[in-house]
């Protein structure tokens, strides 16, 4: 179909679209008494309306029955996790007895690397991308360097080639094949924060096994945006947030994912709480620890509750959309944003007009059939952070990256196509 840039096209788009009535379950932040363009739903995604009921729930059931909640509360805070795993199984592919949501993403990562990055004197190197999150970075760094390695030496990154900012697929893979021998840990995000870049999951993690290298995924950027099979991917561990595309509110519980394949192996190293401990011996208080079977063995203290109630509301807002119409709606909201971006670029001398950075599906960077996911990164040639300023002034919220990178991020659950022609009209209104 061909795009239109006008406001009764971006109407027609909406008034067609099977997830509209999703809008109305969050709250859109306001600007001027008007919706704002909200495109950060990548950093900080909305909060559902049905949150602050389900918060409510525990904040009066710990009222009325202060620590027997634990037991008594309608949803018991001994097992309250329990209810979570299902649903955040589906969200990445796993199953119930591989996922768990627990503590916060980068303790995650830590906690899952204790276990799966197990250096020996051959093989201690770890295989990342090129500027990965810094959180992500420190983890692997100070990983390496607790088993005694600098990070310099321990630390093999894969950089985009001269004049890209997507890494080549190929040369994933080369880099692979290349330190086969040397390294003991893949350790990729699923999409890349700052690019957008969805990596080939399935296929690095299937090349990683042929040569005995453990594989693990940050998701941050993934969960709740593309599909993921880490089951059948046979990844080896993940980990994720679940205040990004998942709406849980910020600092919310995160997710860690790790696969059946592992269960049984109780030679594994860990870092222990009681909270993976057998829940029929847990308040026996025993001095054994008796490491459950599944991914709920990496828990470690009791569950924060309440933000497990906001992962709860936005579980089920995500569940009742269904994946398949969230994949299909991010695909054409990521289409006629395309178009909205090459319509200014009409209007702009050459050296200002806009750059995407974010590779598209069948190129050399993401194979024909995997999902791009909704994250747009734009480099805004010519321009600096007064663009930036300029658009939250008239209430549209993007992330900027310095020197000049605009990340938008239109999420199929509350953004709507009408966003995105508002977005191109106040965009060119201040060019
Ligand atoms: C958002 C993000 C983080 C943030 O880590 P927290 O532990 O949740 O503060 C880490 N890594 C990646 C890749 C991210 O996108």
């Amino acid at each position: 179909m061909e795009h239109q840039n006008t406001l009764a096209y971006a109407q027609e788009l909406d008034n067609k679209d099977e997830l509209r009535s999703f809008r109305d379950k969050f709250h859109i932040p306001q600007h001027n008494g008007k919706d704002m363009v909200y495109f950060t739903g990548n950093s900080l995604g909305l909060q559902p309306k049905t949150t602050e009921s389900y918060i409510q729930q525990e904040l009066n059931d710990w009222k009325k029955h202060g620590v027997e909640g634990h037991f008594l509360a309608k949803n018991p805070w001994f097992s309250y996790h329990e209810i979570l795993t299902e649903q955040a199984a589906a969200i990445v592919g796993g199953l119930p007895s591989e996922v768990v949501m627990m503590n916060q993403l980068t303790v995650n990562l830590h906690l899952l690397m204790v276990s799966f990055y197990r250096p020996t004197k051959q093989r201690y190197k770890i295989l990342c991308e090129a500027k990965a999150f810094p959180s992500d970075q420190y983890a692997v760094q100070s990983q390496a360097q607790f088993h005694g390695h600098s990070a310099d030496d321990a630390i093999v990154e894969v950089e985009p080639r001269e004049g890209e900012y997507a890494i080549r697929s190929e040369d994933i893979l080369a880099a692979i094949e290349k330190h086969k021998d040397e390294l003991a840990l893949v350790m990729f995000s699923g999409v890349n924060y700052f690019t957008g870049q969805v990596f080939d999951m399935k296929t690095i993690t299937r090349e990683a096994h042929k040569h005995g290298i453990v594989v693990g995924f940050d998701l941050a950027h993934a969960a709740g945006n593309i599909k993921l099979n880490l089951h059948d991917w046979g990844v080896d561990f993940a980990a994720w947030c679940s205040y990004k595309y998942l709406n849980s509110g910020p600092g919310s519980v995160a997710g860690a994912f790790v696969h059946e394949r592992h269960h049984h192996n109780f030679d594994l190293p860990i870092f222990a709480g009681w909270w993976g401990s057998d829940k029929k011996t847990r308040f026996l208080m025993g001095k054994t620890f008796d490491p459950i079977a599944g991914a709920e063995r990496w828990q470690l203290s009791n569950a924060p509750i309440l933000s497990m109630a906001a992962h709860k509301a936005a579980l089920d807002v995500f569940t009742e959309a269904g994946f398949d119409k969230l994949t299909a709606k991010s695909e054409a909201l990521l289409s006629y944003l395309d178009f909205i971006v090459s319509e200014i670029n009409l209007t702009q001398p050459n050296d200002k007009k806009f750059e995407p950075l974010t590779p598209k599906e069948d190129s050399v960077y993401i194979p024909k059939g995997i999902q791009p996911g909704c994250q747009f990164s734009i480099i805004a040639h010519g321009r600096g952070k007064e663009l930036f300023n300029a658009l939250v002034e008239q209430g549209v919220v993007p992330d900027w990256r310095e020197p000049n990178v605009i990340r938008l991020a239109p999420v199929p659950l509350y953004n709507s196509f009408e966003d995105l022609y508002r977005f191109g009209e106040i965009l060119r209104d201040l060019l």
